[in-house]
């Protein structure tokens, strides 16, 4: 029977939810935005893994301006001294459907709206109220007007509001103590990397991720760094303290400008307690960055919730819940302790580290459980 959805938010999580529903169903859906626009800002990079890849080549991802897209075939592990550790063939985990892939956000988002933008997609749109009328949701939003429907899909992101108005208890996302800063290297690093490759520095209290994101390979670089508090007048005076104590030559790479986001996980998960609300991505639970699997889950999420509505099992008997929990905590696990031993800064830990990164990382054994299950190979 066709059903009526809102979508809330148009993220990564949102965008791909509706891409679906369009495509392959008659269900009626309206995506809800509370920002005017879409932010299509240029310079931020992402990592899709080949288990979101797989998902995204279902509505033509695959069809994209190669030009635009990176499929880098291995991570070079580095010490922050740029002393190469060891490195690891990431096209083990490819198939011909499906490669790791790297690119612009905003390459991601524009592929995302193409579709949708028209004819499903409303901006400035902050829900204000909401209320059950027999089997269905009345929503209001605050510009006043409203919308009945049969599901709502709350995609706003790890801060969700929408989370505000359906439940009682409430989830704070925290603060890891850390940030990430960004800049994009258009010219070449004066690092000693192979820029056709991710490369992973591990330093002390700190960590940098360089990948290139198109085929001109302009480099993407993040760099997390612990702090206490997050001021973001603050960054330039951060990596001196942090980065590059350990490592003079980096300073080129913070002289340009960089932008910067504090850290932010979700302590608990915690179940939707109404049968036609469902929270997708960071909504559903935010990760931290160290395994590159938050926008990889956040199609996943969305993936299921299409497939739990295209079998008409949505607002039946269904498992969303124990499923993506049972999915969260894999990937929540392995991005916690990333996070802690991509950090250490005691030398004899890094050391011990070292050696056993070098030995487990062409284990079949240890990538199969490890990032296998991730990558879903
Ligand atoms: C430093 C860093 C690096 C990362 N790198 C990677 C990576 O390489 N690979 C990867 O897979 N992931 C990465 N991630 C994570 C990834 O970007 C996010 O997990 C993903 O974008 C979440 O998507 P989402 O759609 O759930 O939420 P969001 O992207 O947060 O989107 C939520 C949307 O909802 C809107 N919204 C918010 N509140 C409301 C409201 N009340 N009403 C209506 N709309 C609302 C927002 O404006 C936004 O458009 C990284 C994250 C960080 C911090």
């Amino acid at each position: 029977m066709k059903k009526k959805i809102a979508i809330i938010g148009a993220g990564v999580a949102g965008l791909t939810l509706a891409n679906f529903i369009k495509k392959f169903t008659d269900h009626e859906f309206m995506l809800y935005e509370r920002e005017e626009s879409l932010s299509l800002e240029e310079g931020y990079g992402i990592q899709l893994a080949s288990n979101s890849t797989k998902i995204l080549n279902q509505i033509d991802f695959n069809k994209i301006d190669n030009e635009k897209l990176y499929n880098p075939k291995t991570i070079d592990f580095y010490n922050i001294q740029n002393k190469k550790i060891c490195n690891l063939n990431l096209s083990k985990f490819n198939s011909i459907e499906a490669k790791y892939t790297t690119l612009q956000r905003s390459t991601l988002i524009e592929f995302l709206k193409e579709d949708i933008y028209t004819q499903h997609l409303r901006f400035g749109k902050k829900i204000k109220e909401v209320s059950e009328l027999k089997d269905k949701i009345l929503i209001k939003f605050d510009d006043n007007t409203n919308d009945l429907v049969d599901f709502v899909v709350a995609a706003d992101g790890i801060f969700s509001n929408t989370r505000s108005f359906f439940e009682k208890k409430k989830v704070e996302p925290k603060f890891k103590k850390a940030i990430a800063a960004r800049v994009i290297l258009n010219s070449k690093s004066e690092l000693n990397i192979d820029e056709e490759n991710i490369s992973l520095m591990l330093g002390g209290n700190s960590h940098i991720v360089l990948y290139p994101i198109n085929k001109k390979k302009d480099l993407n670089m993040v760099c997390i760094m612990r702090c206490k508090k997050y001021d973001p007048d603050k960054t330039k005076q951060l990596a001196q303290e942090i980065v590059i104590k350990q490592n003079p030559k980096l300073k080129n790479i913070f002289d340009n400008e960089i932008k910067t986001w504090p850290l932010y996980f979700t302590p608990k998960i915690i179940p939707s307690t109404n049968r036609k609300v469902f929270y997708i991505g960071d909504a559903f639970n935010g990760f931290l960055p160290t395994l590159a699997q938050g926008a990889g889950q956040s199609i996943e999420s969305a993936f299921e919730i299409f497939n739990l509505l295209k079998k008409e099992r949505l607002d039946k008997n269904n498992n969303y819940f124990e499923n993506r929990l049972k999915r969260a905590k894999i990937i929540r696990n392995r991005s916690n302790f990333n996070f802690f031993v991509f950090h250490f800064s005691n030398p004899i830990m890094q050391k011990i580290r070292n050696i056993f990164l070098k030995f487990l990382i062409n284990r079949k054994f240890f990538l199969k459980s490890y990032l296998g299950k991730v990558y879903k190979n």
